[in-house]
C-alpha cells in the first residue's frame, strides 16, 4: 500500500512527479507539476526542517544539529531534498526556500539555547545562495530576529561551488567569519577542488562525506581516505566531522584515529523539532565510553 514518488525529467521532457499509488487492488496513475507545487509550498506552508544532532563523543554532547529540509507535499507525501533541492536550484527558487530555513532554524535555534541547549545549528546553503547578492542580508536578518549568537550558526558549503567564481565566494565567507558565524565544508572528498585552495578558505570544519564513512570495515581505500581527510584537518587546524556513521565499527574506527564529531544514524536520524530536546537531554548519559 506504501505510495511510490517518482521523479522522471527525461521522459516527459520537462520536471514532473510521477505518483503511483494501489488503492484497493487498483492503481491509479497521477501526475503533478512538481515546478507549480513547488513554487506553491513555501506560502503553503508545506516545509518542516527535522534536525539531525552531531555528537562530540568526547563528551556525549550534541555539540551541534543540521537543519535538513523536508517537503510535505499534500497528495505525494514526503519529498526527499536530494529530489527537490536540484530542482528549486534550477528554477530559482532555492533563494527563497533558503532564507526560510535560516529564519526558521535561527529562531528555533533560539528557543533551545533559552532552554539551555547550547549546540550549533548547521544550515545548507546551497550555490546559487552564496552567488546571491541577498546572502549577507538573509543571515544578518535571520540573526537579527531571531536573537541567537553568531557563533551559533554553521553555514554548510560544498566545494565545488566555491570554487566555480573564488573570486566572488570566498570574501563572502571572510565576511561570515567576521559576522562570528562557523563554516563547514559539506560532503569533503567529493568535488574537484584543489587541495592549495583549502588553505585560502575560512571555514572551521570539514565534513567527511558518508560515501567514505560508509567504506570503513569494507575498502580499504576508503578507508585511506578516511584517515587522509582526518590528517588534513588536523594539520590545517579544522575539526573533522563523520557524516553518514551507522554502525559501531565506523564510529569506532572514527574515534580511534582523531575523529570525534560523529553525525549519523548510528546517535539518531534527522529529528522533527520537538523530539529534539528529549534526545539532546538523555544523550550524554547514554554514551559508551571506552
Ligand atoms: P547533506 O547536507 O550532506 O546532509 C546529509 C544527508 O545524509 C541528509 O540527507 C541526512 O538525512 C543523511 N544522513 C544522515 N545520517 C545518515 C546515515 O547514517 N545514513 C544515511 N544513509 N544517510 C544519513 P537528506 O536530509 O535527505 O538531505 C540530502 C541533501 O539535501 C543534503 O545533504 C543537502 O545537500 C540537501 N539539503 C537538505 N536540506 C537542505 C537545505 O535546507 N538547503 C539546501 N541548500 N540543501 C539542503
Ligand atoms: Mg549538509
Ligand atoms: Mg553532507
Ligand atoms: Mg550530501
Amino acid at each position: 500500500h506504501a505510495d511510490v514518488a517518482m521523479f522522471d525529467a527525461k521522459e516527459s521532457g520537462k520536471n514532473q512527479l510521477r505518483f503511483y499509488h494501489d488503492e484497493q487492488g487498483s492503481q491509479r496513475y497521477e501526475r503533478f507539476s512538481l515546478v507549480n507545487d513547488l513554487r506553491r509550498a513555501l506560502e503553503k506552508d508545506e516545509f518542516r526542517i527535522f534536525y539531525q544532532p552531531q555528537i562530540d563523543t568526547r563528551t556525549g554532547n550534541v555539540m551541534g544539529v543540521e537543519a535538513l529540509l523536508r517537503w510535505q507535499h499534500s497528495e505525494a507525501g514526503m519529498i526527499s531534498p536530494a529530489k527537490f533541492i536540484p530542482l528549486a536550484e534550477e528554477q530559482g527558487l532555492i533563494v527563497p526556500i533558503g532564507e526560510w530555513v535560516l529564519r526558521e532554524s535561527c529562531r528555533m535555534g533560539k528557543i533551545w539555547h533559552d532552554q539551555g541547549m547550547d549546540f550549533r545549528i548547521g544550515v545548507n546553503i546551497a550555490g546559487q545562495q552564496i552567488m546571491h547578492e541577498s546572502l549577507m542580508g538573509t543571515v544578518q536578518t535571520a540573526l537579527d530576529e531571531s536573537g541567537i549568537r553568531p557563533h551559533l550558526l554553521d553555514l554548510e558549503v560544498t566545494e565545488n561551488f566555491l570554487l566555480k567564481q573564488p573570486e566572488i565566494t570566498i570574501p563572502k565567507l571572510h565576511k561570515f567569519r567576521e559576522m562570528g558565524l562557523s563554516l563547514s565544508m559539506d560532503d569533503f572528498g567529493t568535488g574537484f577542488s584543489s587541495l592549495s585552495y583549502l588553505k585560502k578558505l575560512p571555514i572551521n570544519t570539514l565534513k567527511i562525506d558518508q560515501s567514505f564513512v560508509r567504506d570503513i570495515g569494507s575498502d580499504p581505500e576508503g578507508e585511506a581516505i578516511v584517515k587522509a581527510i582526518i590528517v588534513l584537518a588536523k594539520s590545517l587546524g579544522l575539526e573533522a566531522l563523520a557524516e553518514g556513521v551507522e554502525t559501531s565499527e565506523q564510529l569506532s574506527y572514527l574515534r580511534t584515529h582523531g575523529c570525534h564529531l560523529i553525525q549519523g544514524y548510528y546517535f539518531s536520524r534527522p529529528l522533527p523539532a520537538e523530539e529534539l530536546p528529549d534526545f539532546v537531554m538523555n544523550q550524554a548519559v547514554e554514551i559508551s565510553f571506552e
